[in-house]
């Protein structure tokens, strides 16, 4: 096939001798594009390509779906379960049945000893629905630990937290669609371009047709701050204080909608109280954002009609990141821009999954949004499962970044890790090396057997990956899409589901839980769990073919709903999850608790993705054409900061915090200002080994994004032997 002029070096596209197209959702962000893969004659996955009648991404696919098929054959893959009795002991090869008679005992002896909730499990935003449906049901059914949680701590969190705040319910509100009808978008913290590229591409196609003003607040000059008509470059950590100022010229002007507030919304007057203290002289000199900026920005959303937030990891990933989402929602509530086309709150979920682990994995509660605090929760569940209610605890356990310090202090024994990579993905490396090396007993359950968590366990399990196996994911505007296996699973790797399965028979409840056979019946009894009045999260109507058929269904879709099409936005009839069924307004208080720049360590560090990889590489860091456009760690600096440091551009500068050290390539960019640098998050050893990751209070969420770092110089001899020896342990 050829592209371009004909007769001047016409880009040639290989034929890859494709036979046939098995349909597939994407496996990286949550954006949830679907993908056909290629086969050829011997059945081997040589193509990648986006479908062209998904609603989500109409052909289209960024860099990481259009190279996707290449993961199957990647190096790395698990081969054989493997085993040791020690750390750093030599592994030796298992089967199935041993290592998981291994595993089974080593559990129950840890939880006889010392409690049940001395052995944890943290899982994944990676894994499929009906797959987490069963973990929920292993680790709450059957081996009864309260200490459960997923990696979406790192990184959803503080969405889930402020919406459970503000509407009483977990769920993004809006969808892509909203884009098309809005009036006025407020990018809070999200670099689309690089994050999520096909959901950048469904904004800029509506900005093409319809132009309404695009605002970025973001301490650095992104991609999307670069296309932006107001870029706000905000002093990191103090999302909130701007947010209270918005809020405080809108109703000083009185711009905001009074009959949405007076009939949707409680705890108007408190709001206000607090918004009063934040005129915009006082913000600015706090926010770093002028006080003329700030009103503009204000009456824009306000008297746009349809306005809209959408925000990632900057919001998130911060000390008061549930916080910042409770004000984002706030200012579309007192602007009645909530449930209705273009006016939106939305989050921009990280991994393909991370709404299906907060849906149905009972990490935070039980299945389908249900709470362990609600008695009459747990006794549905147990009923539904067949166990008695008594087993299940009364409130939710530790979240992930505080079981790992539970395991410093000696409370947790043994941890079960499934598709999480800690050593690249915690903050404070150092910290949580020493940490690992504590437990008892740690398995690492993961595609790769090479991942950099595997060096501390005690057992790997080999586990098939993404279109090896069947089952859903729900993508940020709470869509269903579904993967089909494109391949057998590759070498004696197994689906999760099918290893949670068979561990549950290991269990005494494992005998008495019913665990369906197929992805389907696990499937089919989510949908019961599903029914109710009044729940939104409701699937009933959903079933796999069908959402192979529509490329995607969004949730609520009820029993007996008609055409292949849900409920595109939640709360249309400002009717909120809350006991009287208001919206709660949250005053917000700002709070300075995070480490900033001082004489010694000057610089703000600032983290975040590149468009090529994903999360810790422990994926796109085998594939060629990814890894070849970003093979290295590297830091932005400001010329004019480095210049003062006599640092040149393309050298190795070590980058020290009071935590421990990096060293990396230094790129000069105005993108970052004098007091900052940037560097991407996804390489192992390095961003985290410096970072302090203090915790959100209420989501527990880590800051990774803030802290205070000094510049060295280290000549390139030293440079590559630091990289050596840290590559050692
Ligand atoms: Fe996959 Fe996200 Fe890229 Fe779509 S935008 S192809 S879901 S990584």
């Amino acid at each position: 096939m050829l592209f371009g002029r004909k007769d001047r070096n016409p880009i040639r596209i290989a034929d890859k001798k494709v036979v046939e197209w098995k349909y597939t959702t994407c496996g990286y962000c949550s954006t949830g594009c679907s993908i056909e893969v290629g086969l050829n004659a011997e059945g081997n996955a040589v193509a990648s390509r986006g479908h062209a009648e998904a609603d989500v991404n109409r052909g289209k696919l960024c860099i990481k779906g259009i190279f996707e098929h290449e993961l199957f054959d990647s190096a790395g893959r698990g081969d054989k379960p493997l085993v040791r009795d020690k750390t750093f002991d030599a592994y030796q090869e298992s089967t199935w049945d041993a290592a998981l008679d291994t595993m089974a005992d080593k559990i129950k002896g840890i939880q006889e000893k010392y409690g049940r909730d001395s052995f944890a499990v943290v899982s994944t935003g990676q894994i499929l629905t009906e797959e987490f449906y069963t973990l929920g049901k292993l680790v709450r059914g059957c081996i009864g630990t309260n200490n459960y949680d997923g990696n979406t701590t790192l990184c959803m969190a503080s969405a889930v937290s402020g919406y459970k705040r503000s509407f009483g319910s977990d769920g993004p509100p809006g969808c892509y669609e909203d884009f098309d009808h809005t009036d006025c978008l407020i990018a809070w913290g999200s670099n689309l371009p690089e994050q999520h590229p096909i959901i950048y591409w469904r904004l800029k196609e509506a900005l093409e047709k319809r132009k309404f003003p695009l605002i970025v607040v973001d301490p650095r000059v992104t991609m999307l701050a670069q296309f932006a008509d107001i870029h706000l470059p905000i002093t990191p950590g103090t999302d909130v204080v701007l947010m209270n100022s918005l809020m405080h010229v809108i109703l000083d002007e009185g711009l905001e909608d009074r009959a949405y507030i007076e009939a949707h919304c409680n705890n108007f007057e408190a709001l206000a109280e607090e918004v009063a203290k934040w005129d915009p002289v006082r913000a600015q000199r706090v926010c770093g954002i002028d006080e003329d900026t700030i009103r503009n920005v204000a009456r824009l959303y306000a008297k746009s009609g349809r306005a809209m937030s959408i925000w990632t990891m900057g919001i998130n990933q911060s000390t008061h990141g549930s916080d910042g989402v409770t004000g984002i929602n706030s200012l579309n509530l007192i602007t009645g821009n909530i449930g209705k086309p273009g006016g939106t709150s939305l989050s921009i979920t990280g991994q393909c999954n991370a709404m299906g682990t907060r849906e149905w994995s009972s990490c935070s509660g039980l299945p389908g949004y249900r709470a362990l605090e609600n008695p009459e929760h747990r006794e549905e569940i147990a009923k539904f499962w067949g166990i008695d209610s008594s087993f299940f605890p009364e409130k939710r356990g530790l979240f992930q970044t505080d079981i790992f310090p539970a395991i410093e202090t000696g409370q947790i024994k043994g941890l079960w890790l499934v598709a999480t990579n800690p050593m690249t993905s915690m903050p404070n490396t150092a910290r949580t090396r020493k940490i690992l090396e504590k437990l008892d007993f740690l398995v690492v359950q993961d595609c790769y057997s090479d991942v950099e968590t595997t060096e501390y366990a005690h057992m790997f399990l080999p586990a098939a990956v993404w279109a090896e196996k069947t089952g859903t994911f729900t993508n940020t505007e709470r869509r269903y899409n579904l993967v089909r296996p494109a391949v057998k699973p590759k070498n004696t790797s197994k689906a999760d589901f099918d290893i949670f399965r068979e561990l549950a028979t290991r269990f005494e409840n494992g005998q008495k839980i019913h665990f369906p056979e197929t992805p389907s019946g696990a499937f089919e009894e989510m949908k019961q769990l599903s029914k109710g009045a009044g729940r939104t999260l409701d699937i009933s109507g959903m079933s796999h073919d069908k959402i192979e058929q529509a490329r995607g269904i969004q949730w609520p879709y009820r029993e007996g709903a008609e055409g292949l099409k849900g409920d595109q936005r939640l709360y249309t009839d400002g009717k909120f999850q809350t006991e009287n069924g208001k919206a709660n307004l949250i005053p917000l208080a700002f709070v300075d608790n995070n480490e900033v720049p001082c004489d010694e360590y000057p610089f703000w560090m600032n983290s975040g993705r590149v468009v090529e990889h994903f999360h810790g590489r422990t994926r796109t860091g085998k594939l060629g054409n990814l890894n070849k456009f970003s093979p290295t760690p590297y830091m932005e600096m400001n010329p004019d900061a480095a210049k003062k440091l006599g640092i040149k551009h393309q050298s190795y500068v070590r980058i020290v915090s009071r935590r421990g050290d990096a060293v990396v390539l230094v790129q000069l960019t105005q993108r970052v200002p004098s007091n900052m640098v940037f560097i991407p998050f996804h390489f192992y050893d390095c961003v985290n080994r410096v970072s302090l990751g203090l915790l959100d209070p209420y989501s527990r969420q880590p800051a990774f994004k803030q802290c205070s770092v000094k510049i060295e110089h280290v000549d390139q001899d030293e440079a590559g032997r630091l990289n050596v020896e840290r590559r050692s342990f």
